[in-house]
């Protein structure tokens, strides 16, 4: 029987990451709109607390059993805000990757960190096999050149895991995944991109000339080379089905933000919601929350059974592009609701719910958009290969 019920002891520990997480709206309206600054690794605020680690006594959200509430504490620290980080990240998503995908050796060498995944190229996001970056072997070293956009974590990470083929004729099986540290002749930042939502978050363009990296920096080892799915393709899949739900997670930490804040503002307008009593019953503006409190709940519901697969080392390839492809919806449509609810409240500067209608766009967008997820979950259910449905 699936029981999503929590210990007191870890209700608690949600809510002071909730508490905690509201620090950051203090500073969300400023970083959106000033760009071009980076905030601090650490908000001052945020130093002298406890941290959530500490809270869980003993445990971490990378301990096997602990998926299901790693995912609510995931949506618990974007509650506050998204885009302003309270603590410098641990790691970005080459550290999952690197987990995933490098020797024993690579992780003792490079986990420590703060590593971000470059895939995407201009003319290449959803489908990776098009990968123009190549990687020329060169005695003792791989040469590296090609450019890469959007990568998050960009300009903090201190390195990247970064894809490119070896072999341009070899399709998917020739593309791998090099580490490469920041520093290195050849490796440049090229500009933080500039965008809709989450202007906080760094997010780079990077361009690789001439680039030289040890063979030892391919992840999974030189030897991978001949063999499909080593060090490429199988090591990011394996990223993304952690990763997917975590994604959805961050999103609906921000819609619900969105209904919290939707719900306050009714109440102050005398529209209170009724809940238990019948939605016909309820003013036509309760009616369409508590729609949109439905929708919420059911696609947290779908990352929680991702995760709680996860708990049970059971796989979760389809249920984790499920939460991702549901997820990226709803908040979306509950966010837009909120703001149709709120009329102009909705869409003034002086409260944070339109900045949030922008920031839970990308969740529907990276990491796979929700059109890749929904064909991965027809592949899956209707047992078609890549060939016959893409
Ligand atoms: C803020 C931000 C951060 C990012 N961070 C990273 C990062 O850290 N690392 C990284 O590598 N990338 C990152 N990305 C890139 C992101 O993963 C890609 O933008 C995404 O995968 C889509 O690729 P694309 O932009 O090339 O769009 P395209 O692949 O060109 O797709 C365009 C549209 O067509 C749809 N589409 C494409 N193929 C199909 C199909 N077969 N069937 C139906 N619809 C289809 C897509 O869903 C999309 O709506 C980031 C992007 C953003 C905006």
């Amino acid at each position: 029987m699936i029981s999503f019920d929590l210990t007191e002891h870890d209700k608690k520990v949600l809510d002071a990451i909730r508490e905690e997480s509201l620090i950051a709206r203090k500073y969300a309206r400023h970083f959106d709109e000033n760009e071009e600054e980076f905030p601090p690794d650490q908000l001052p605020e945020a130093k002298d607390r406890p941290g959530f680690y500490s809270l869980l006594g003993g445990r971490d959200v990378d301990d096997s059993g602990m998926n299901v509430l790693g995912m609510l504490i995931t949506a618990a620290q974007t509650w506050g805000d998204y885009s302003v980080r309270l603590r410098r990240p641990a790691g970005g998503l080459g550290n999952s990757a690197l987990r995933a995908a490098g020797s024993p050796e690579q992780q003792q060498k490079w986990g420590h960190l703060t590593l971000a995944m470059a895939i995407t190229e201009p003319g290449c996001g959803s489908d990776p096999s098009r990968v123009k970056t190549t990687a020329t072997k060169d005695g003792d070293h791989y040469v590296l050149n090609g450019e890469k956009i959007f990568v998050t974590t960009g300009c903090r990470a201190d390195g990247v895991v970064a894809w490119a083929t070896v072999d341009a004729n070899a399709g998917r099986a020739g593309i791998k995944s090099f580490l490469v540290e920041k520093g290195t002749p050849g490796f440049t930042v090229v500009r933080k991109e500039k965008k809709l939502g989450i202007r906080a978050d760094d997010t780079a363009a990077y361009v690789f000339e001439n680039c030289r990296v040890p063979r030892a920096n391919l992840l999974g080892g030189d030897e991978t080379v001949a063999k499909e799915g080593s060090g490429g393709f199988r090591g990011v899949m394996k990223t993304f089905n952690m990763t997917r739900p975590a994604v959805a997670a961050i999103g609906l930490g921000i819609s619900q933000a969105a209904l919290d804040f939707t719900r306050e503002q009714l109440e102050l307008a005398g529209i209170a919601i009724r809940y238990g009593a019948s939605t016909a019953s309820q003013n036509a503006l309760a009616q369409k929350f508590l729609e949109l409190e439905a929708m919420q709940e059911a696609a947290m519901l779908t990352v929680m059974r991702a995760a709680w697969l996860a708990d049970r080392q059971e796989s979760n390839n389809l249920e984790s592009s499920i939460a991702k492809a549901k997820g990226g919806q709803a908040v979306r449509l509950v966010t837009q609701g909120c703001i149709e609810i709120l009329g102009p409240l909705g869409v003034s500067r002086e409260h944070l719910l339109e900045k949030w209608f922008r920031d839970v766009r990308i969740t529907d967008i990276y990491e796979g958009t929700g059109q890749i997820q929904n064909l991965i979950i027809a592949r899956t259910i209707l047992g078609y290969s890549r060939n016959e449905l893409r």
